[in-house]
């Protein structure tokens, strides 16, 4: 899902390469362009989960794991079912906004979107009390509570996107400044407005703080949505979850006699009171259920001397499907999202298998559903197949750079774990340079599937090509980047373009390669996050019950 990285400042590394001297084989450029041209094709439906398109995805992913040399990955088998439930609202009424001056009715899709995580047919909310909850954040620990004083149970909260200092240039701040934090994600807002009682939360979009347009909030949150199916049914989240437009709040504020400007800066304020706005909404859907399994694809090159201990290798094979039409074309293809991830994945398979096998397994995780929410990759961290406990890190990849050499290696969210002083040897060996991430309010490390290992403590790399372009600089890195979020991220126009440079690929994917030989080799190495990282806990405590 996660949108390319910007970096804007680099910083150099006089590190020495402490590379393997065995050379590593050469990774295949015919890979790369034949995975990711077939898995993007039209034929391939833009490889939504649980569509027939699934079963013609996971069997190509299988077939070029055996060629690599792999062995099936869970006990015998080359995937693992990942169970889900398939939630499509029908009939979606407007919000409409009661008790004001005049009463706002905004429209599906161009104005809001509704959804609801609830297993139920139908959804519905009628004349509940509006509340403005500000950024929606909950943090004992920074003493911060947006919820303070103030009851919303079976209320509707209005909640800013990001977090309250994401306009500070520096990383200083209550929630680190311009870096985004988990508190300040969507699925964060969702889950504390759930856990307050909140019958209906709907998140004001805004592009700048989003870090993505209205039409991407609408093509995600329209149609089939998935979730995984568990016990309970999800009844103790929110009855509807949804957006809507800024333009549009700021005409439901101004019913309320409100302004919304005045209101969302005060919001940045420690000790902000949430503010009834005397309104009233209504609201409701119904719903279509579908339960099924769809699955992750896993292979393994098996160690020799550890191979109970992984190394994983990580990149979503969904993307959108179909999804709506630009010039007549439904089909969000998903070819740099991510048909270039699932092509890395191949590509380093065929790598570390022509290499041999090294002294701890090494794994190859295609997961589904990472456009829902990274459901695959939650699925197997919370159900793995090797304990997390004995996974000693990995890479994940989401979108490669097809934009041609880059001079720098941006390490998105840095500043976590060991991972990234493992790295480093192998980026300056190709006389490239760590970059600094340019929008870490973008909260780029939350937005794939990495988060889902972390989040249970196993350090997963998340970097690559920055913009600093061999040819044209960061002037041309940066117009490309800003090109692709504008035009084809979660498109239709998302599509294989055989003028693609892969250079920059090739030697991103070195760099992968080598660390994860590293882990594999050096079976002394199980690193950890910094003291500082909110995943340490974890990690510690779960390496403690290892054997
Ligand atoms: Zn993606």
């Amino acid at each position: 899902m996660r949108a390319a990285i910007l970096p804007f400042l680099l910083l150099g590394t006089a590190a020495s390469a402490q590379t393997s001297s065995t050379p590593a084989p050469a990774i295949s450029v015919e890979t790369l362009k034949t995975v990711t041209q077939v898995l993007s094709s039209d034929a391939y439906e833009g490889r939504a989960p649980t569509t027939p398109a699934e079963a013609k995805t996971v069997g190509y992913i299988v077939e070029r794991m055996k060629a690599a040399g792999l062995k099936p990955g869970n006990k015998g088998a080359w995937t693992q079912d990942v169970p889900m439930v398939e939630i499509t609202a029908t009939a979606v009424q407007p919000y409409v906004f009661t008790g004001g001056k005049t009463p706002v009715s905004l429209a599906y899709r161009t104005e809001m979107v509704a959804g609801t995580y609830r297993v139920v047919p139908k959804v519905s909310v009628a004349n509940s009390d509006v509340v403005f909850v500000g950024y929606g954040i909950t943090a004992p620990e920074k003493g911060w509570d947006d919820y303070a004083g103030v009851d919303v149970n079976g209320k509707t909260v209005v909640i800013l996107i990001n977090d309250a200092d994401w306009q500070t240039m520096s990383r200083e701040g209550p929630f680190e400044g311009r870096a985004m934090t988990w508190y300040g994600r969507w699925p964060y807002k969702f889950e504390n407005a759930a856990k307050h009682g909140a019958a209906a939360a709907i998140i004001v979009h805004d592009t700048e703080p989003a870090a993505y347009p209205w039409a991407v909030v609408q093509s995600s949150w329209t149609g089939p949505q998935l979730e995984l199916d568990e016990k309970g049914d999800h009844l103790d989240q929110s009855q509807i979850v949804g957006w809507m437009q800024r333009a549009s709040a700021e005409r439901v504020f101004a019913s309320a006699g409100k302004d919304y400007a005045t209101l969302a800066a005060a919001a940045k304020v420690k000790g902000f009171k949430a503010v009834p706005l005397g309104l009233k909404l209504s609201g409701g859907f119904t719903n279509t259920i579908k339960r099924q399994a769809s699955k992750n694809v896993i292979g393994v090159l098996p160690g020799t001397a550890k191979p109970d201990d992984y190394v994983m290798y990580s990149a979503h094979w969904d993307h959108l499907g179909r999804c709506d039409p630009v010039d007549g074309d439904d089909i969000c293809n998903g070819a740099a999202d991510n048909a270039t991830g699932v092509a890395g994945l191949i590509a380093l398979a065929e790598a570390q298998a022509k290499a041999g096998p090294a002294k701890r397994s090494i794994a190859f995780l295609a997961v589904t559903a990472e456009e829902s929410g990274l459901l695959g990759s939650r699925y197997y961290a919370e159900h793995p197949i090797y304990p997390l406990a004995h996974t000693v890190g990995g890479v994940n990849m989401d979108v490669l750079n097809t934009d041609g050499r880059a001079k720098d290696f941006v390490l998105v969210g840095a500043g976590k774990s060991e991972i990234e002083d493992l790295v480093k040897p192998f980026v300056a060996a190709e006389g490239r340079v760590i970059g600094v991430e340019a929008n870490p309010e973008r909260g780029g490390y939350y937005r794939s599937d990495h988060f889902s290992f972390a989040k249970l403590g196993v350090p997963m790399l998340d970097g690559g090509s920055g913009e600093d372009m061999v040819v044209g600089g960061t002037a041309a890195g940066h117009a490309a980047r800003e090109d692709y979020v504008a035009h084809r991220y979660h498109k239709p126009a998302d599509e294989y373009d055989a003028k693609w440079d892969w250079s920059g690929v090739v030697d991103d994917l070195t760099i992968y390669y080598g660390l994860g030989r590293k882990l594999a080799d050096d079976t002394s190495l199980w690193p950890n996050w910094y003291k500082t990282a909110e995943f340490r806990g974890i990690r510690d405590r779960d390496r403690a019950g290892a054997k």
